[in-house]
C-alpha cells in the first residue's frame, strides 16, 4: 500500500499574519521599485521572508529606524505582535511614514494590560501610588523634569505630580524637589500595590509591546520553573492583588496550570485575563487529534516561531514520531513506511504553499 499524506486543513496563517502579509503586497505591488522597511521578520518563516524580500519587503532592527535614508519618503511596518509606545515615538522622531499592523487581538490585549495596570495602581484616595527615590546629583546638566520622568516611566498613567500623589524619598520631605538639578531619578512602583504577570517568552516582540504598556513594571514568567522562582525570590508579591495576562500564542494548558499555582499563593487574590488567542487556543485541541491519528507527523515552522516550538511540543507529546523541519530539504525518506499515514501541519507563521510543497517532497521521496 503507498504511503498516504495528509496537511492538516487548519495549519496555516492566522489571521493577524494574513493581513500583515497582505497589506505589505499590497503596499509592494502599489508602489514598484520601493522599499517597504519591517521593524523585525513580518513572520517567523525564513522561506515566506525570502518571498517577500523578492518584493522589496526588508526588515530591520529599531536601531536601524533612524538610519533610514530619506524617511519622509519611507515606510515603516508595524508588525502582528505589536511594538511599545516607545516605537512611535521613534518613528515620529525618525520623521518615517508607518503602516500599524498590529493584529487587533494583540491591539485589544495592550489596552486591557494598561487598564488593569492603571486601576492596581490606583491607592484606596484614587490617587497614584508611585514612591521617588532620588539619587545624590553629580553633575549640574539638565536633566528631565518630573513630569517628563514619570510619562516615560509610566505611560499609561495619569498623573498630576504633587505631594499628595507622590512621595520623595532620600531627605528631601513631603513637597516635591526641583528633579532637573540631579543626575538621576528611579521611580518604582509603591510596593503596597498590585501587581501585573506576564506569561509569555521573555524577549519575545509581543511581550515587550505589553511591558511598553505598563512602563515595564511587570513580572514575565516563560514557564512554571520560573514561576516558582519568582514566587521564592519574592519577586512577585502575593500579599498584593496580582493579575496575570498571556501571550496570545502560548500554551492554553500551561497557562491554566501556571494560574492555578499562582492563585494558590495569591493572599489578596488573582484576577486571570483569558487572552491566548481563540485561533491558537482552538489549534491545540484540532492538533492533538491530528498528531494521534497519524503514523507520523511532519511540522514544519522557521527556527524562531515561538508558537512553532509550542506546537510542535504538543505533537511531539501526542506522537512520539513527530519530526521539525523549517525546509523541504530536512525531509529524511527513513522516517516513513510504505503502508503509514503522515501528517503534515505548521504554526501560525507557517505559509500554506510552503506545507503543499513538503507534502509532495514526501510524496516524491517515498516514491509515491
Ligand atoms: S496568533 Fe492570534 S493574536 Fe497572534 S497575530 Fe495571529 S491572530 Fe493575532
Amino acid at each position: 500500500m503507498a504511503l498516504k499524506v495528509e496537511i492538516d486543513k487548519r495549519s496555516g496563517f492566522c489571521g493577524g499574519v494574513i493581513r500583515a502579509i497582505s497589506e505589505a503586497e499590497r503596499f509592494l505591488d502599489g508602489n514598484p521599485g520601493k522599499k517597504l522597511y519591517s521593524l523585525g521578520a513580518i513572520v517567523h518563516n525564513e522561506a515566506e521572508l525570502e518571498r517577500l524580500g523578492a518584493k522589496g519587503l526588508v526588515t530591520i532592527s529599531h536601531d536601524d529606524v533612524r538610519s533610514i535614508p530619506s524617511p519622509e519618503n519611507e515606510t515603516l511596518l508595524i508588525r502582528a505582535h505589536g511594538e511599545p509606545p516607545q516605537t512611535y515615538e521613534l518613528a515620529r522622531e525618525a520623521g518615517v511614514n508607518v503602516i500599524d499592523c498590529t493584529c487587533p487581538v494583540v491591539l485589544k490585549l495592550q489596552r486591557d494590560i494598561r487598564e488593569a495596570y492603571t486601576s492596581l495602581m490606583k491607592g484606596t484616595s484614587g490617587g497614584c501610588r508611585l514612591a521617588l527615590a532620588v539619587r545624590t546629583p553629580r553633575s549640574a546638566r539638565p536633566l528631565p523634569t518630573l513630569g517628563e520622568i514619570v510619562k516615560t516611566s509610566f505611560p499609561s498613567l495619569s498623573i498630576e505630580p504633587g505631594p499628595s500623589l507622590l512621595r520623595a524619598e532620600g531627605g528631601y520631605g513631603p513637597s516635591m524637589p526641583d528633579l532637573t538639578a540631579f543626575r538621576s531619578v528611579a521611580v518604582s512602583p509603591d510596593t503596597t500595590t498590585g501587581q501585573i504577570i506576564i506569561f509569555g517568552k521573555v524577549g519575545h516582540a509581543e511581550v515587550l509591546g505589553l511591558l511598553g504598556q505598563v512602563g515595564g513594571d511587570a513580572v514575565v514568567i516563560e514557564n512554571m520553573r520560573m514561576l516558582l522562582d519568582a514566587l521564592e525570590e519574592g519577586r512577585i508579591r502575593v500579599d498584593s492583588p496580582l493579575e496575570i495576562f498571556s501571550q496570545t500564542t502560548k500554551s492554553p494548558v500551561e497557562y491554566s496550570e501556571i494560574c492555578k499555582v499562582l492563585s494558590e499563593r495569591a493572599k489578596a487574590g488573582l484576577k486571570v485575563h483569558q487572552t491566548i488567542c481563540s485561533q491558537v487556543a482552538s489549534r491545540h485541541e484540532e492538533l492533538s487529534r491530528f498528531a494521534e491519528t497519524h503514523d507520523v507527523i511532519v511540522f514544519v515552522s522557521g527556527v524562531s516561531s515561538s508558537n512553532g516550538k509550542v506546537l510542535f511540543d504538543l505533537c511531539l507529546s501526542r506522537n512520539p514520531r513527530s519530526h521539525h523541519i523549517s525546509s523541504p530539504a530536512e525531509i529524511d525518506p527513513s522516517w516513513f513506511r510504505p503502508d503509514e499515514t503522515v501528517g503534515v501541519c505548521g504554526a501560525t507563521s507557517t505559509p500554506r504553499w510552503l506545507l503543499e510543497e513538503v507534502a509532495n517532497i514526501i510524496c516524491m521521496k517515498s516514491g509515491n
